[in-house]
């Protein structure tokens, strides 16, 4: 409104100064008065006036007023038209016209455009700072001068300062004091290079405490390409940092808890590359996360084991979703090969595919050392049960071989008559290949116990299993004159079981309870063997003699190792037992019969 009238009492002012000086140009002189007269250019002042002021408009107003004082002066005698036929004065007016109004209509378009650009860069700095206005971010603009000129509504409200406060270098007092001159060095430093920077720093917030800052600037050049400062944004990231603060103690806990880990952890490529490993890990192998990290996991296993190990991984990667339980060999830094039990489930990327695998892992070369030491010594107790029965095995063997040794002097005899008797002849020699059928299952039997052998768990009828113990042991029994009565319940559900396993259990129970009869009146010794069903998908066997019985505080004692009461006893029977019904995720027990005497039991678990 003040604008408009002061613009109004500037084109009165104008008017009233080119009215003046166009009269007193071409009123002063009555008659034709010199073209060249200095007085002819009084106006001249106020005709660029209104040209520089009010642009075409004022230009083309003021050379109207000219023309028309110029004119009305002709008309009344005046001014350096008068006196002139009307053909020159015409052509005078048109060249003192033209002389005046070209370079004053040159001056108005130059000018104009002037303005226009001004008006038009004037726009694009109107709409920049609206946008930047209406933005969540920080914004702010800096002069080449490295004065700040600008900051965004956004930046006023967060340092809860004016508009005034901020520019120039008033922005700098909200910086925090450590982080002043680092934030001041990085900014001179990227000015220096007209490069961008990035910086965190602290800035003092409209709440009165610091709040962290991403701070991002980029050189700004004007339209003709001079350097014009820096245009930057700024956002508030302190809840993001200290996410990310946050995110890395509990990245250092995970990484604490996961070293503290007596269990091995490590991830690893599909290709086998380690990318990551634990304390516990480094240990167990004797390196460095270091020397660890990049090279393959099949480095640290035995060259023969690495097939199996690709195998493994094939697996691994074929079937993402489950977890993978192995237990493989590995090489210790000793030069030794030890045992690992790992466990590993793949890490999926966000495509679903897998990305890498983890694996949780055991050192078992104790627990595989152990195995080892037990199936040696599994194998050495049932050596020794093997050898109590000697005698009946070479009583059982004996038996056969009389008969074949009978059979073929017979056969012989027959052989030196006149005429043989072939049908007997013929009788004879079947008995001898039945007879010789016979000692040769024996022997086997015999052989397929002392063998060494891994466990190799297979569908048994128990029924069958003791009988065929019992063939073995008879003749021993009946040399201890001992009774032996099997109580077998018939059609048992086959169980599952390891043939040698549970022949070498009964053999050891059978031989205990002739053992535990050697002080009972031979016609007292007797031994059962039971089996039946149970409700509970299991087998039961029982072995009940009439020995000696246990006493009440041996009875737990019993399936300890070397716990024995026979002198050149091993106390190792039982132990071993209990450990093959572990195996078999079975169970054996022991108790005293009421009637005198002990009864050993074991349970096989009912094949599927
Ligand atoms: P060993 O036969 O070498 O002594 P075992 O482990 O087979 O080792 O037996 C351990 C001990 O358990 C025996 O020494 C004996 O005291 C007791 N025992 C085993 N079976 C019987 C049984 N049928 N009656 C009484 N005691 C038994």
């Amino acid at each position: 409104m003040l604008r408009a009238r002061h613009r109004h009492l500037e084109a009165a002012l104008l008017t009233v100064g080119l009215v003046a000086s166009a009269f007193s140009a071409f009123f002063a002189d009555a008659g034709s008065a010199d073209i060249a007269s200095w007085r002819l250019y009084l106006p001249a002042p106020f005709v660029l006036w209104a040209a520089i002021r009010f642009g075409m408009l004022g230009a083309t107003g003021a050379i109207t007023c000219l023309v028309l004082a110029a004119v009305t002066a002709a008309l009344h005698g005046y001014g350096p038209f008068a006196g002139q036929s009307p053909q020159n004065a015409a052509l005078a007016l048109q060249h003192f016209l033209f002389e005046r109004a070209a370079p004053l209509f040159l001056v108005c378009i130059l000018l104009e455009q002037k303005r226009r650009v001004e008006n038009s860069l004037r726009e694009s700095e109107r709409l920049f700072h609206t946008t930047a206005d209406t933005v969540p971010a920080m914004i702010w603009l800096m002069g080449p001068n490295k004065l700040c000129d600008f900051v965004n509504q956004r930046w006023l409200e967060f340092s809860g300062r004016t508009f005034e406060q901020e520019i120039g270098t008033g922005w700098t007092d909200g910086i925090h004091p450590d982080d002043r001159a680092p934030c001041i060095e990085i900014l001179e430093r990227a000015w220096a290079e007209r490069g961008k920077f990035e910086h965190e720093y602290r800035m003092l917030s409209a709440d009165g405490g610091y709040r962290w800052i991403l701070d991002v600037g980029l050189p700004r050049y004007s339209p003709s390409g001079e350097f014009a400062g820096y245009v930057g944004c700024a956002s508030d990231i302190t809840e993001r940092r200290a996410q990310v603060v946050a995110l890395r103690a509990s990245e250092e806990r995970y990484r604490e808890v996961v070293d503290a880990q007596t269990d091995l952890v490590c991830r690893y490529l599909p290709d086998t590359t380690l990318t990551f490993v634990n304390e516990a890990y480094c240990r167990f192998f004797g390196k460095t996360r270091e020397e660890l990290i990049g090279t393959s996991l099949l480095d640290l296993l035995p060259k023969e084991t690495h097939d199996a190990a690709r195998r493994y991984m094939a697996q691994v990667v074929a079937e993402p979703a489950d977890n993978h339980a192995i237990e493989h060999q590995v090489r210790l830094p000793n030069g030794g090969v030890g045992w690992q039990h790992w466990v590993d489930h793949a890490v999926l990327g966000p495509d679903g595919r897998v990305e890498e695998f983890q694996g949780i892992g055991r050192d078992i070369t104790d627990r595989k050392r152990a195995e080892e030491a037990n199936r040696n010594l599994a194998h050495a107790s049932r050596l020794v049960a093997v050898g109590t029965l000697t005698a009946m095995i070479a009583h059982e063997v004996n038996q056969p071989l009389c008969a074949i040794r009978c059979n073929a002097e017979a056969g012989l005899a027959l052989l030196k008559s006149a005429r043989p008797p072939l049908d007997e002849i013929r009788e004879i020699l079947t008995d001898i290949c039945r007879d010789d059928q016979r000692a040769d299952e024996i022997v086997s039997r015999v052989r397929a116990l002392s063998r060494k052998r891994d466990f190799q768990p297979q569908t048994l009828d128990l029924n069958a299993v003791i009988a065929d113990v019992m063939r073995l042991a008879n003749g021993d029994a009946a040399r201890r004159q001992v009774r032996v009565v099997t109580e077998l319940e018939p059609g048992l559900p086959p169980v599952r079981g390891d043939v040698i396993q549970v022949q070498q259990v009964l053999l050891n129970l059978l031989v205990n309870s002739l053992d535990a009869m050697r002080d009972t009146p031979p016609p007292g010794r007797h031994v059962t063997v039971r089996t039946k069903a149970r409700t509970d998908q299991r087998v039961e066997v029982a072995v009940a003699d009439r020995g000696h019985g246990i006493p009440a505080d041996e009875l737990p004692r019993v399936f300890d190792s070397f716990f024995t009461t026979k002198v050149g006893g091993m106390g190792m029977g039982l132990s071993i037992a209990r450990s093959i019904m572990e195996t078999h995720e079975g169970r054996i027990w022991a108790e005293n019969n009421a009637d005198g005497g002990a009864t050993f039991r074991f349970v096989l678990r009912v094949a599927e």
